[in-house]
């Protein structure tokens, strides 16, 4: 069976990657497993960036394709906030009740057509030959009026895909990642690399 690291040390991340990617010639290792311990500086500019960042500094760490993303939510309303920063909004360690009540606030009297938002997710992968490929997709909606759902994490609880009257929050994780960003990035990295797969034999 092949390996590979999925470099996050986000648990929630984690289980989602895990449900999505069920391949059973490859077998998925968190970089805690891998005995990976490293502070990776985010500093790129765009998601894909960012994602390449967090995917070369573990491959520099070992012999096996790692795959790194990088998320978060673009409110057009706030011009495009939080972005790139989303899980540093208003500091990393600030929890997500208050994060999530600060943009509905943000969002005070704004109405239903002008709350559009959506989570994007760029996936990289670095391959120990330092061959690299990155893949971006989106899923759009509204951001709601308040909190909803247990499910997911992070902004899920405010945010109301297009099409559904029920938060991400509120959506079996299954469902989830049918139409979530790193649902469809994941997909979309995994048909590139079962491709490359097949076509090198
Ligand atoms: P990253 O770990 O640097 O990619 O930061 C991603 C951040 O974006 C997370 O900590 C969340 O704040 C937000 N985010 C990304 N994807 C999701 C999602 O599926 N649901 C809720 N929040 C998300």
């Amino acid at each position: 069976m092949k390996k590979i690291i999925v470099a996050t040390k986000n648990m929630g991340k984690v289980r989602e990657i895990e449900s999505i990617i069920q391949d059973e010639n490859y077998q998925i290792i968190t970089m805690k497993e891998a005995g990976i311990d490293v502070d990776i500086v985010e500093d790129g500019t765009t998601f894909e960036e960012n994602a390449l960042i967090k995917a070369r500094a573990v491959a520099e760490l070992c012999d096996v394709p790692v795959l790194a993303d990088d998320s978060g939510l673009e409110v057009d309303y706030l011009n495009k906030e939080p972005g790139i920063y989303s899980a540093r909004y208003l500091g990393e360690d600030t929890s997500y009740t208050i994060k999530n009540a600060a943009i509905i606030e943000r969002l005070t009297g704004v109405p239903d057509e002008k709350r559009t938002a959506r989570f994007v997710c760029a996936v990289a992968c670095v391959f120990p030959n330092k061959e690299e490929i990155v893949v971006r997709k989106t899923m759009e909606g509204r951001i709601g009026y308040e909190e909803r759902g247990e499910n997911g994490f992070g902004y899920d609880p405010i945010f109301r895909p297009d099409g559904y009257d029920v938060s991400s929050g509120e959506l079996p994780m299954e469902e989830k990642n049918e139409i979530s960003h790193r649902g469809k990035a994941f997909r979309k990295m995994w048909q590139i690399l079962t491709e490359e797969r097949k076509s090198n034999g």
